[in-house]
């Protein structure tokens, strides 16, 4: 368990530059995976669509993974599209690196922390 909750309004938008149209926003939409099995490896993308246009991008979440190396928690959540993953995997810095793109918070998200779990932090900090 989380000890804070996302409120979303919806998601960040991307700042990637599209290479058909030349707009710079994207969007994950409602939030698709898509899982490529090469024998034991698992190539994961997350798909993004331009704003402007729709051409598809794909961001590469996990390339040439071995299915053993994934929690099979997340890899359900990637074949189901789970929009908490999706959430989860987009504002991954990791994933902004590897895909040059910065994210768009624009009107996006709040969060808020519960008051009961101040005093847990509070504990582990000493
Ligand atoms: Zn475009």
């Amino acid at each position: 368990m989380l000890p804070w909750f996302v409120r979303r309004t919806r998601l960040p938008l991307l700042s990637l530059r599209c290479v058909d149209c030349r707009s710079e926003s994207a969007t994950t939409g409602d939030g698709r995976f898509r899982v490529n099995a090469n024998g034991k490896l698992l190539d994961v993308w997350l798909l993004v669509r331009c704003v402007s246009c729709d051409r598809t991008s794909k961001l590469t979440v996990h390339e040439r993974a071995p299915v053993s190396s994934l929690d099979p928690v997340t890899l359900h959540g990637y074949h189901v599209n789970d929009p908490v993953l999706v959430a989860a995997t987009l504002v991954d810095p990791a994933l902004a690196r590897r895909g040059r793109f910065t994210l768009d918070w624009t009107g996006a998200w709040r969060l808020d922390t519960p008051p009961a779990t101040t005093g847990a932090w509070a504990t582990l900090a000493e």
